[in-house]
């Protein structure tokens, strides 16, 4: 490919604006508006969002009454070791602290003697300012 060096630029631009927004999500237009500035088209903003999510970097998710993806930036390295909150509501992706999780953790593995993988697991609920919306 020639255009390599081009395409790991908005690759990286685009990812480096969804890092720096870690507990945020947007769509695939709010992507594009916020890189208005940077030189990276419409068509090139899907096919990374796309890819990034195939490699585990990102987490497409859709809100319920809304046909549009959001995108959030989702760390695999770091990722791998805490557990994950998702929200059926909003769909957003929560990182677990792990000293947090880990007394729940620990009594559930006292109790049961089934080892949780702690980066494979999600609970899904209702977040904080979803059930505040009600
Ligand atoms: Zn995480
Ligand atoms: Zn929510």
């Amino acid at each position: 490919m020639s255009k390599i060096n081009y395409s790991t630029e908005q690759r990286n631009s685009l990812l480096s604006f969804l890092s720096e927004n870690p507990d945020k999500m947007f769509s695939a237009k709010q992507v594009e508006l916020a890189l208005s500035g940077k030189e990276i088209s419409k068509s090139a903003i899907y096919r990374n969002l796309a890819e990034l999510e195939s490699e585990g970097k990102i987490k497409r998710c859709s809100k319920p009454g809304s046909r549009e993806s959001f995108y959030q930036f989702f760390d695999c390295n770091s990722c791998r070791t805490h557990i994950h909150l998702s929200c059926q509501k909003c769909g957003k992706i929560f990182h677990l602290d792990e000293a947090a999780a880990e007394n729940l953790v620990t009594a559930l593995e006292k109790n049961t003697g089934f080892e949780v993988s702690r980066g494979e697991s999600t609970l899904v609920g209702i977040c904080k300012s979803c059930g505040e919306k009600k």
